[in-house]
């Protein structure tokens, strides 16, 4: 798949073409939107164990990682473009003392510039008092909003949501003296998805949109103090336990007085982003009470039951189609086996390939078991087909290696629109789906067959209707404005 993006982001990397793709991790997938983190806990080292929390949270972004923390006195921010492991010293987090730290992992917008300012967290200040914001999602009304507030003396120095959120929570957080009714009314006013984590001198803010679009956990360490995460893998990493999740509309103070919530809005129809549960989230991490890796099994067996096929092995593409593969498996009865090994240390690279090693392609990335394949009818398992690009290279890697006939099985329905809600998705134009039949994709791809799960074998998988599944069906939980539909929306017509 191919990239969608990430409106909190900046880049570390320029944009990745569809010819470079090799470089990105992540291939063909609508990319992260980000991940947050955030710790209470006066006498530990806070800043460490948010930079383990977002080490876990890695796979949320890879163009950024940033740190803030108060100490009592003020907010000091370490950020750069960069993995976790390359963006902080062993002297950073020595000198990042205090009690309370936010953290972020940052996939960046295709196409927008490479920039330090667009790391996160984001520093600012209200009146005299430094605060910094971390943001995972995506505003759909920053444009309204710089018109509709320009009344109250509110100027928005750019539209970035992160600075759209900073700026209406200084604005209102003067007005009313309390920062907790400055974010009450800047949630007010804001509309989209979004998880955030905002720091002060002495206190943890968390916040989530009324619908609850991106996940946000709270966890607690003991009795040492109290963690926030996109993730739950956040929390095991540092042995937090988790206590509940961030409800959609809630806001959370976690300070010296302990956890206070209120509801800051009133929530909506709960919308859980569904491509958390189809590839976004750790498969270790747990969602709405769901295990990311059972959910994932649970649709490659239904994807085996709707669409059966005579085959001699299953393979999944690594990692995300890994747990649909051994569900296919368990529930066909056909043997699984590992078939492509992923060459984890490529990566991100900042070193272009050379062109030779460019049309290899997927060789950088995946390396077939050639004795697994050769000779075999194979079924392949991925998580979703974007634009059918690496698709494309897959097959053809797998009838390189002597594959008899390639079966492909997507755990996902087709993805036909794109997001507005902070991942990175491509426009409706380039998503194959939205103009071909499954029939022309399999001819297009190459594959003998090819089946997608259906949307109620989905809901059945992940537990429940409470999602959002704009991306399959085109039915987004929050109006999106003609303006901020423009570009994406290529193909309304041919929904
Ligand atoms: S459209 Fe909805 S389901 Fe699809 S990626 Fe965006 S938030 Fe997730």
């Amino acid at each position: 798949m191919n990239s969608p993006d990430c409106s909190c982001a900046g880049h570390g990397v320029p944009a990745v073409a569809d010819d470079d793709w090799v470089l990105n991790d992540r291939p063909e997938h609508p990319e992260e939107a980000c991940g947050v983190f955030g710790v209470y806990a006066p006498g530990e080292d806070v800043a460490r164990l948010t930079y383990f929390g977002l080490h876990a949270l890695q796979h949320r972004g890879q163009e950024s990682a940033g740190i803030a923390v108060g100490d009592g006195e003020t907010v000091t921010v370490t950020k750069n473009l960069g993995l976790v492991s390359r963006v902080f010293t062993e002297s950073d987090l020595t000198t990042l003392t205090g009690e309370v730290a936010i953290g972020h992992t940052r996939y960046s917008t295709t196409g927008s510039s490479t920039s330090w300012e667009n790391a996160q967290p984001m520093l600012s200040s209200i009146g005299r008092q430094p605060i910094a914001l971390a943001h995972n999602g995506n505003l759909v009304n920053t444009i309204e909003l710089r018109d509709e507030l320009k009344g109250k003396g509110i100027r928005f120095r750019s539209t970035t949501d992160s600075e759209v959120i900073a700026t209406l929570v200084d604005h209102f957080t003067q007005e009313h003296n309390k920062m907790r009714g400055g974010i009450k009314d800047t949630m007010g006013y804001i509309r989209g998805a979004y998880a955030v984590v905002l720091v002060t001198d002495d206190a943890l803010y968390a916040f989530r949109d009324p619908h609850g679009i991106r996940p946000l956990v709270l966890g607690k360490l003991d009795d040492k103090g109290w963690v926030v995460s996109s993730e739950t893998c956040g929390l095991d990493i540092i042995g937090a336990e988790f206590m509940r999740e961030v409800e959609p509309g809630e806001l959370i103070k976690i300070s010296a007085d302990g956890v206070e919530s209120m509801q800051a809005v009133p929530a909506q129809k709960k919308s859980l982003c569904v491509f958390e549960f189809v590839y976004f989230a750790r498969p270790d991490s747990v969602l709405n009470g769901v295990s990311l890796y059972e959910a994932r099994r649970r649709m490659g067996a239904a994807v085996a039951k709707s669409d059966p096929v005579d085959a001699d092995v299953v393979i999944g593409v690594p990692d995300s189609g890994i747990p649909g593969a051994v569900g296919y498996a368990q529930s066909s009865g056909i043997p699984f086996s590992e078939g492509l090994v992923k060459n984890r240390y490529v990566g991100r690279t900042f070193i272009s390939p050379t062109q030779s090693l460019r049309e290899q392609g997927i060789r950088l990335k995946l390396n077939p078991l050639r004795h697994v394949i050769d000779g075999k009818r194979v079924v392949i398992v991925d998580d979703s087909i974007v634009r059918g690009n690496t698709s494309r290279k897959l097959v053809q890697l797998l009838r390189d290696a002597g594959a008899a006939e390639v079966h492909m099985r997507i755990t996902s329905p087709p993805v036909k629109w794109p997001c507005f809600f902070g991942i990175d998705t491509d426009t409706q134009e380039q998503l194959i789906a939205s103009s071909h039949s499954v029939q022309q994709i399999s001819d297009s791809i190459g594959t003998d067959s090819l089946a997608y799960l259906t949307i109620p074998d989905l809901l059945a998988s992940v537990g429940g209707s409470d999602h959002c599944l704009a991306c399959f069906d085109g039915n987004y939980p929050i109006e999106i404005p003609e303006q901020v539909r423009t570009g994406k929306l290529a193909l309304e017509s041919c929904s």
